[in-house]
């Protein structure tokens, strides 16, 4: 059961509350680079992203925002450490949302300055804690970045903005260790109802990156916490778009989109599956579907219909030829050379 959190509006997107789970991403350009930002935000709307952060390091960063803004459909999150400034200049410059570690700005009259701006426009402040972003204290009295430390950490910095009566919060504590995230997450849950920024930090490069998020977001998800995902990976980030809309369609969370099953192939398998199947996975990436459509790619025409029964449409191998069929009826067989081209003309009659 999905645990109950405060609706916070970021932009015309809200999370939290009865929203389903919100899907975000980070930019890699220089936020100073203005052109090459947007055509990254232009792609990561094209595949589905729904709120994207940019890195404010400098004040051409946080002034860049107002262009960036005018050329952007998605809400934007400013990411700002240390500077303050940065963070005011982020909000008079449009932005949606800002990210920031309220502990690190340089004293509570520094914070005080960024709440008010912040307050004045009703943009939300995530508190962004991660294992390195724990106090010195904190790590000395737990004996490092323990999950006991970051909740204590996030916490701590959700109070100094709660005193200056502000509650438009999100929170996020991560860590780039999947059970000291999962379990931060769990703990900091049972204490506040503000929506919860969920993902694993620093998670790695594609394979090991996409197997650490989905087990860490995965689970927090399955448990009912979690209100928007951001998948880290070291690489595009229109892939970790991609992997964020896979966990979510896995866990029921998802309703539209196709998905891909492919048999592992074995000793009945006489075509060339795994190109094939590679093939079929890129070319339904690019297909747009409100449907929710199951596409099966199977090796053998003896066991793969029958083993696909729920797929809606899919392709089964001979002898250098396919069988076509569909919700598991045969229909006809297709030549290897074209069985993709039509498959995926069959998938586009039906979204
Ligand atoms: Fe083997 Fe056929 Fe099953 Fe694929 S569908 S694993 S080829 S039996």
């Amino acid at each position: 059961m999905s645990r109950k959190t405060k609706e916070i509006k970021v932009g015309d997107v809200v999370i939290g509350g009865e929203q389903r789970v919100i899907v975000q991403s980070m930019t890699n350009t220089k936020t100073e680079n203005i052109k090459d930002t947007i055509r990254q935000i232009h792609e990561l709307e094209n595949v589905g992203c729904e709120i994207i952060r940019v890195a404010v390091p400098s004040m051409e960063a946080a002034e860049a925002i107002k262009d960036i803004k005018k050329a952007i459909n998605i809400p934007l999150v400013a990411d700002i450490h240390f500077d303050y400034r940065l963070a005011i200049a982020s909000i008079e410059n449009g932005a949606d949302k800002i990210r920031i570690n309220p502990g690190n700005l340089g004293g509570s009259e520094r914070l005080k300055k960024v709440v008010e701006a912040a307050k004045e426009r009703s943009i939300p402040i995530r508190v962004g804690v991660n294992s390195g972003s724990v106090e010195k204290e904190l790590l000395e009295k737990y004996g490092g970045p323990d999950p006991e430390a970051m909740v204590e950490s996030a916490i701590k910095n959700v109070r100094m903005i709660e005193q200056l009566d502000y509650d438009q919060i999100v929170i996020s504590i991560k860590s780039s260790n999947v059970l000291d995230t999962i379990e931060s997450y769990k703990r900091i849950s049972d204490i506040v109802d503000y929506p919860l920024h969920i993902g694993i930090t620093e998670a790695g490069t594609a394979r090991k990156g996409i197997i650490k998020s989905s087990i860490g977001i995965g689970c927090l998800l399955y448990q009912g916490i979690g209100d928007t995902i951001r998948v880290s990976l070291t690489g595009e980030p229109k892939d970790e778009i991609k992997v964020a809309y896979e966990i979510l369609k896995n866990l029921g969370l998802f309703d539209s989109g196709i998905e891909v099953i492919s048999c592992p192939t074995c000793g009945r398998t006489s075509v060339d599956l795994i190109k094939i199947a590679e093939e079929v996975d890129k070319r339904v990436e690019n297909i747009i579907t409100k449907k929710r459509i199951k596409v099966a790619v199977m090796g053998c025409g003896v066991n793969g219909p029958g083993e696909a029964k729920d797929a809606d449409i899919g392709i089964a191998g001979g002898k250098g030829e396919y069988l076509l069929f569909v919700k598991g009826e045969p229909i006809k067989k297709v030549n290897e050379s074209c069985a993709v081209d039509i498959l995926i003309e069959e998938i586009k009659k039906i979204i």
